[in-house]
Order: C-alpha cells, then sequence, then structure tokens
C-alpha cells in the first residue's frame, strides 16, 4: 500500500526543510525522483545570499545513493512565465505520477505595513505557481487515469497567523484550490490532497523560533510539547502519494503535534 517503486515523484523546494525530506521519504518508498529548486549548486558556488544548507546536487546524491533516480531542474516559482517553460522542460522528459508543491515563502509585517510587492511575492510562489503547476502535471495525470498531487498548505489554511497576511491567504488558497481540483479530478483518479505542517524547525520558521516572545508562546502550546521535525511530516507525505490513499481525496491533513486540536 505504501510501494511507489516504478513512480516518479516531483518534489518543490526540495533543497532543505521540508521538502528535502520529502524527497528523501519518497525514495525510500520506492520513488525517483525530480527535484525542482532555484540553484542546483551550492550557495557559495553561485554567490547567490541563501540560507546555509544542502545543495539540491547534494539531495539528488543523496537519492542516487538509495538506488533511486533523481534528476534536477531549476526555475524560480515566482514568474509563471518561468515556471511554464521550465514544467514543459520536465514534462518533455518524464512521466510525473506524483507532483508535490511543497515550495513556499513567507513575509513577516502588519498587514497595514506589507507592501504590494511583499504581497504579491508571496502570492505568486505559495498560490500561483502551485495552480499553474497543478494545471500543467495534472493534465497528463487525467489522460492516464491516475495520478496524486500533494500541496503544501498550513495551520494557516484554518487560523490568521500573527503579521503573516499574505502567506495566511496564499495558504488559504491552497486549501481552498486542492478542494476545487479534488471535486474537478477525482472521478478521473486523480487525488488531490494537502498537508497542513504544524510549527516545523525550517528555515521558514527561523525568525520565529529566534523570537524570545513567540517562541515560548509558540512550543508551550503545542500538545506533543515539542516543535516538529522535517521528518515528522514526511510519511503524510508518502501515504498521500502512495496506493493507501486511493480514496482520499480534497483532504487537508494536518502535521502538528496537536495544535488543531487545542
Ligand atoms: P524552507 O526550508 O524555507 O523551504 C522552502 C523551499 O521553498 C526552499 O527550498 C526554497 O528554495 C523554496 N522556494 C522559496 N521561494 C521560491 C521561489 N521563488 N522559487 C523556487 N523555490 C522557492 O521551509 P519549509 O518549512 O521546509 O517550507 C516548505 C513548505 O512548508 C512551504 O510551503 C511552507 O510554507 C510550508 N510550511 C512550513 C511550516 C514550518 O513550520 N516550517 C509550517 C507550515 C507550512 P531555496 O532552497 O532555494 O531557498
Amino acid at each position: 500500500m505504501f510501494d511507489l517503486a516504478g513512480r516518479t515523484a516531483l518534489v518543490t523546494g526540495a533543497r532543505g526543510g521540508i521538502g528535502r525530506a520529502t524527497a528523501l521519504a519518497l525514495a525510500d518508498a520506492g520513488a525517483d525522483l525530480v527535484l525542482w529548486g532555484r540553484e542546483a549548486l551550492p550557495a557559495q558556488h553561485s554567490g547567490a545570499a541563501r540560507p546555509a544548507g544542502q545543495s539540491l546536487a547534494d539531495v539528488a546524491a543523496q537519492i542516487q545513493a538509495r538506488g533511486r533516480a533523481a534528476s534536477v531542474v531549476c526555475a524560480d516559482l515566482d514568474d509563471a512565465e518561468v515556471v511554464r517553460e521550465a514544467a514543459h522542460r520536465v514534462l518533455d522528459r518524464h512521466e510525473v505520477d506524483i507532483l508535490v508543491n511543497n515550495a513556499g515563502t513567507i513575509r513577516r509585517a502588519p498587514a497595514a505595513e506589507t507592501t504590494y510587492a511583499d504581497w504579491r511575492a508571496v502570492l505568486d510562489v505559495n498560490l500561483d505557481a502551485v495552480f499553474l503547476l497543478c494545471q500543467l502535471f495534472g493534465a497528463p495525470m487525467r489522460e492516464r487515469g491516475g495520478g496524486k498531487i500533494v500541496n503544501v498548505a498550513s495551520l494557516l489554511s484554518f487560523q490568521g497567523g500573527v503579521r503573516v497576511p499574505a502567506y495566511a491567504a496564499s495558504k488559504h488558497g491552497v486549501a481552498g484550490l486542492t478542494k476545487a481540483l479534488a471535486n474537478e479530478w477525482a472521478g478521473v483518479g486523480v487525488n488531490v490532497n494537502a498537508i497542513a505542517p504544524g510549527y516545523i524547525g525550517t528555515a521558514n520558521t527561523a525568525a520565529l523560533r529566534a523570537d524570545p516572545r513567540r517562541e515560548p508562546e509558540i512550543s508551550t502550546r503545542i500538545p506533543a510539547g515539542r516543535w516538529g521535525e522535517p521528518e515528522d511530516v514526511a510519511g503524510a507525505v508518502v501515504f498521500l502519494a502512495a496506493p493507501a490513499s486511493d480514496y482520499v481525496h480534497g483532504h487537508v491533513l494536518v502535521v502538528d503535534g496537536g495544535w488543531m486540536a487545542r
């Protein structure tokens, strides 16, 4: 029920955090991987200002060491034309059975101080690119009569959050889009679902974890008593990518240490 041998999965934002853990978990379940990121080489080679961590090439090597195929596609998700062009390059070379729309960005500021440029930057990556990739990779899935799409939503698909208005709007949008696509595509064998991670220790939450007021507010509210690790989230993605979830459509699966139950 959880065997992904013979399947090809595309994961966006696969260089680190939840994306990297997810890509490795999908490979462990037997899938070959297409890793979508901004740059293949380590940041010191590209000269880009990028959070420390592994390169996409490193992640690809870790997947190949597990005996699975891994290729890399580099394209910024903030430009619809670039996204379309890169997606077609992937589609020319791969039959993608599993699409994990993981990449995401966040800008922290009160709504009154959020610039339109910041609003757009978040919506472009977190929602517009997700829509485009679902459309582009969903088309051959529908033709084949099978496929799995897993979008990465958030607790801020349900809650408003604190000083992240564009992020909350984008993630509510991801949940809505997931359900809308599930309504349309469940009947042709394509599963569209989402996971909603809780508070996970990644670059996305580095500022929160460093905030002496917000960090204890958050950690003391989590019933599990700790922040999540990227690996805590990856198993839920494998489930939604695997035959085990064939009758699950339009679900937003929270993986949050109990936050939403509180
Ligand atoms: P992360 O380590 O910052 O990962 C975000 C990924 O998105 C990175 O690989 C990043 O690429 C990529 N990305 C950002 N902007 C991009 C762009 N314009 N074009 C292409 N790629 C871009 O943080 P994470 O926590 O693992 O985030 C993964 C997903 O989980 C996001 O959708 C996030 O919103 C969601 N999420 C996270 C949490 C949490 O607590 N951490 C909670 C709920 C939801 P680079 O590697 O090049 O920077």
